[in-house]
Parts: structure tokens; C-alpha cells; sequence
């Protein structure tokens, strides 16, 4: 199997670091949010709140639904990343193979794929 020649033994374990703290910290915002429960649970919960400030509520549970999806993918995200590190795919573009720079890992350590990749991906999310 192709693995990474560019990260050095140090880079590795920072970006390991940077993904267990994230992992950590995303885990734990995300049973603040729900409180201990589902999703659909949390959901009708805010539902059965609304009152005569109705409005202003749905409001508040769209962007309160909107960062917890952000927040449960990321953390899928850099599930998967840590993932990687483990079986030795980590920092190859899961589209093409190539290695991904350091400097993209270091601002975003779960990034599956390099720039280029990445770009099309969103551009074809954005079609459908
Ligand atoms: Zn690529």
C-alpha cells in the first residue's frame, strides 16, 4: 500500500495530537448541545418549547441544528482521519493519490483529499 513519505515521524504525531484534542473537544460540545440525548429526541424537545416567541425560537433551532450537523460531521471527519493514521493511508488525497502538503494538514488535519480534489468535490456537491 502507497503511504506518505513527505510527513516526518514529528509532523505525524502533531497532526495525531491536533486530531485526538479536536476529537475530544467536538465530543464534548456536541452532549453539551444535546444534553444527553438524540437527535430526534433533541429536536422535538425544542419543538414542544415553542411558545409565543415562536419566531425567535425557529430561528435559534435552525442555527442550533445547523452547528450540530457541522459539529457531528467534522467529528465524523476526523474519526475517519484518525482512522487513516492507524492503517498508514493518512495525508493521501483519497481522490487521487496524491500526497496532501503539511501545511494543509496543519490547518485542516481531518482534509481527505488535497486542494484540487477538494475543490471539484465541493463544486460537484454544489451541482447536485
Ligand atoms: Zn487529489
Amino acid at each position: 500500500m502507497k503511504s506518505v513519505k513527505t510527513l516526518t515521524a514529528g509532523q505525524h504525531a502533531l497532526l495525531e495530537a491536533d486530531l485526538q484534542q479536536r476529537q475530544r473537544q467536538l465530543g464534548a460540545r456536541l452532549r453539551e448541545h444535546h444534553g444527553g440525548l438524540s437527535r430526534a429526541e433533541h429536536a422535538r424537545e425544542v419543538l414542544l418549547q415553542d411558545g409565543d416567541d415562536a419566531p425567535q425560537r425557529e430561528g435559534e433551532r435552525e442555527l442550533d441544528m445547523a452547528l450540530s450537523d457541522m459539529e457531528t460531521l467534522e467529528l465524523a471527519a476526523v474519526g475517519r482521519a484518525l482512522e487513516r493514521l492507524q492503517d498508514g493511508s493518512y495525508g493521501l488525497c483519497a481522490s487521487c493519490d496524491a500526497e496532501i502538503p503539511f501545511d494543509r494538514l496543519k490547518a485542516e488535519p481531518w482534509a481527505l483529499r488535497c486542494v484540487a480534489c477538494e475543490t471539484q468535490a465541493e463544486a460537484a456537491a454544489k451541482r447536485r
